[in-house]
């Protein structure tokens, strides 16, 4: 039964034509997925639609090929394959009664069109963001061709069946964003100079919008209201406002944000839960349009405080509605134990930009709708009545017995610790990882409500111990260690030592031993952890040197969009970086570094080094049990030994995560020969002649 205190979330709003059933709804979020997976990306969001939200978007989507955003994945709107692709999608959201919303997109010159090659658009000539290229300044003749293609696939979307119809201005992707912002716009035209001047193509892409199909369609303008790039650019208390101000009653509604993504998107390590009421907070009192804003909301009482505040009257989620695409329904029917958090760790939007398919660290089935037919809430019931015993309640071993339980096998799960979630928790202990706890809790909450789960705590197991259970089926979760001797990814033997050399691992400084200053980190790792340490040892006072061989701090976060804050914050608390160095040798009191590139030495003071490096699967367990499969009778004997996680392939906790679920998917499955998923079905035509180029007709 839903709690009273949140019927607010569920009034319908008028939106447009249209009215939106409650006020939970998918913001455009990108997911890696785009026009070459569009079986997959249909079934991912007809799931969001399933699990109770009012819209569910796609996320950029091109007009035309002068914005071609390779090799990121992308979706378009460009000819009748992609209207066909994504008619799945719009089909896959209105099966669950939600409307689908397209969210309309010119990248400008924040694309660099590698795959179509057209020249780039931009208000003024301007160097690409990415490549030894130039924008070129659009005329009259452009601007009014731009208008055309916004215009078509405006109709195109409305023909496919999407019922919301996006004119964006967001991000610092969008050619409308470059148009409004005097930093990105220095034209001397009526399209340039004072803000009436530089909102006209906005004024008028909404007008044709809402021309074209504002009949049936609701037309919402999605819009930076804050550039954070100081007062050259768009601020929220000044242009931000006036812009929505001026166009107040044209769309049907506004979906604020504040730009470029990496301020969109905080990570938990930066922000907390509601992050841009502060720039969202004044829209409402200057349009009596419905109001959309995101902020990493989880919890429904931040959720009702927004909308009873008059900051928002639709609560936007992308992060949210990845990691759980069922929220609304949980909140409906009272059920807010059952929320799974997101954590804020933006490993969804690092596959992104690394061109792959999404992951979530929280939700392992996003991505997987399709491709391994799994489901955010439903498993598949157990396929025989025998136990299971999984050793280990880090991530893996703890959500492969949370899938195990919910498909009813009996399952036993022990843990050499006093408290569940393994790495999480310890790692959750460090300097701005503290959301990450929410991995364990939400799957330690689920186990305890599971009759047919036992959690044994402080159960150390042997071998012996293991083979006493008389469990047939064994699945170790055991994780791993970080090692200590400087073999990492770049240096593929161990760093030369000389006694006396004091050479801790990242375990040792979350077990609490005592570290002595000054201390050198050494980054070969290049994820989170060296600068998390980094930060937390100069947090307890010592004096701090940071040395990696990569060129920047933390690199690997710039998938993360943490990389900068990471680094900005490294250097404000003080931390020496020493980049584009290598571990030569340790010594008592000093360590050699080498240049990556001339090999130049240097010497570093260091009472003790913290090696961030590379990990050993905790395979001990294994190793003891592996000849014991299949040697006893009976229907107790041990049959199947599987590893999952970090003791089986250490890396992140969302692929631990994901090794977890895997198992239990797969635990009375066959094992696949060649490949254990179903793939896109691909294009089998021959196109109708190599000598001319296959233009289409209906461009
Ligand atoms: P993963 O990321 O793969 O889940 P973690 O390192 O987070 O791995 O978790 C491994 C968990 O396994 C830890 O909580 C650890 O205490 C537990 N563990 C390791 N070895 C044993 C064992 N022999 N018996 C019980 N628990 C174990
Ligand atoms: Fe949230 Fe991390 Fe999942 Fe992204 S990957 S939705 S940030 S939990």
């Amino acid at each position: 039964m839903r709690d009273p205190r949140y019927d607010i979330l569920f009034e319908p709003v008028p939106f447009g034509p249209l009215t939106l059933r409650n006020r939970f709804y998918q913001v455009p979020h990108c997911n890696g997925l785009g026009a070459n997976l569009p079986y997959s990306h249909a079934a991912m969001r007809g799931v969001k639609a399933e699990g109770g939200w009012a819209a569910v978007c796609t996320e950029i989507l091109s007009i035309h090929s002068s914005s071609d955003s390779t090799p990121f994945p992308q979706v378009k709107l460009w000819d009748a394959d992609d209207e066909r692709s994504l008619r799945l999608l719009t089909d896959a959201v209105h099966e669950h009664g939600a409307y689908a919303g397209a969210e309309l997109a010119h990248g400008g010159w924040a694309v660099a069109n590698r795959y179509t090659r057209e020249p780039l658009l931009s208000p003024i000539d301007i160097p690409s963001r990415r490549d030894p290229i130039q924008a070129r300044a659009m005329d009259k003749a452009d601007i009014a061709e731009y208008r055309r293609w916004h215009r078509r696939a405006a109709l195109r979307a409305k023909a496919v069946g999407f019922d919301i119809v996006y004119v964006y201005a967001a991000d610092d992707l969008e050619l409308l964003q470059f148009f409004l912002s005097r930093r990105r716009n220095h034209r001397q035209d009526e399209y340039g100079g004072v803000l009436a001047n530089r909102t006209r193509l906005l004024r008028e892409v909404i007008e044709d919008t809402k021309d074209a199909i504002g009949d049936t369609c609701a037309v919402a303008v999605r819009i930076t209201i804050d550039e954070m790039s100081g007062p050259d650019g768009i601020c929220a208390g000044s242009e931000g406002r006036d812009i929505i101000a001026s166009l107040a009653e044209l769309p049907d509604a506004w979906d604020v944000k504040v730009s470029g993504w990496s301020n969109d998107s905080e990570s938990s390590r930066f922000k907390q839960e509601g992050y841009q009421e502060p720039y969202a907070c004044y829209i409402k009192q200057v349009t009596t349009k419905p109001v959309i804003g995101t902020g990493r909301f989880t919890s429904p009482d931040t959720m009702v405080s927004q909308i009873k505040r008059g900051i928002l009257d639709v609560i936007g989620c992308a992060r949210p509605s990845i990691a759980d695409p069922f929220l609304p329904k949980k909140v409906e029917e009272g059920r807010l134990e059952d929320i799974r958090e997101c954590i804020g760790c933006n490993i969804c939007v690092s596959t992104y930009n690394l061109g792959a398919p999404i992951n979530c660290t929280q939700n392992p089935t996003i991505g997987e709708e399709y491709k391994r037919g799994w489901h955010p809430e439903r498993y598949r019931a157990a396929g025989s009545a025998d136990a299971v015993l999984i050793v280990g309640a880090g991530p893996a071993g703890l959500e492969c017995a949370q899938a195990l339980g919910r498909r009813g096998y009996q399952v036993h799960l022990a843990e050499a610790g006093r408290e569940l979630g393994g790495r999480v928790l310890r790692e959750s202990r460090l300097h701005g990882l503290g959301e990450w706890i929410r991995v364990r809790d939400w799957r330690a909450g689920q186990l305890d409500r599971m009759a047919n789960v036992s959690v044994y705590r402080q159960s150390v197991m042997t071998a012996a111990d293991v083979l006493a259970m008389q469990v047939p089926t064994v699945i170790l979760a055991t994780g791993a260690r970080w090692r200590r001797d400087g073999f990492g990814r770049r240096n593929h033997k161990p760093v030369p030592t000389e006694p006396g050399a004091i050479m801790l691992s990242p375990d040792d400084v979350m077990d609490g031993v005592a570290v002595a200053g000054p201390v050198l980190v050494f980054d070969d790792d290049d994820y989170y952890m060296g600068g998390v340490l980094a930060e937390t040892l100069r947090r307890r006072g010592l004096d701090v040197t940071l040395v990696t061989p990569s060129a920047l701090v933390s690199a690997w976060t710039v998938n993360t969009l943490e990389q900068e804050k990471i680094q900005r914050q490294v250097l404000e608390a003080g931390i020496t970086v020493i980049a584009n160095n290598n571990l030569a040798a340790v010594r008592p009191g000093t360590v050699d570094l080498a240049c990556v590139f001339t090999g130049r030495r240097q010497s570093v003071a260091a009472a003790s080094v913290v090696l961030v490096t590379a990990r050993r699967p905790q395979t001990e367990l294994y190793d003891a049990l592996a000849s014991q499969v299949g040697q006893g009778a009976g229907a107790s004997a041990l049959r199947t030994l599987l590893r999952i996680g970090d003791c089986f392939q250490p890396g992140t906790i969302a692929t631990a995560v994901f090794g977890g679920r895997r198992a239990a998917e797969g635990l009375d499955q066959p094992n696949a020969d060649i490949i254990g998923f179903r793939t896109e079905p691909v294009a089998t035509e021959r196109p109708l002649s190599h000598a001319t180029p296959h233009l289409r007709a209906a461009e």
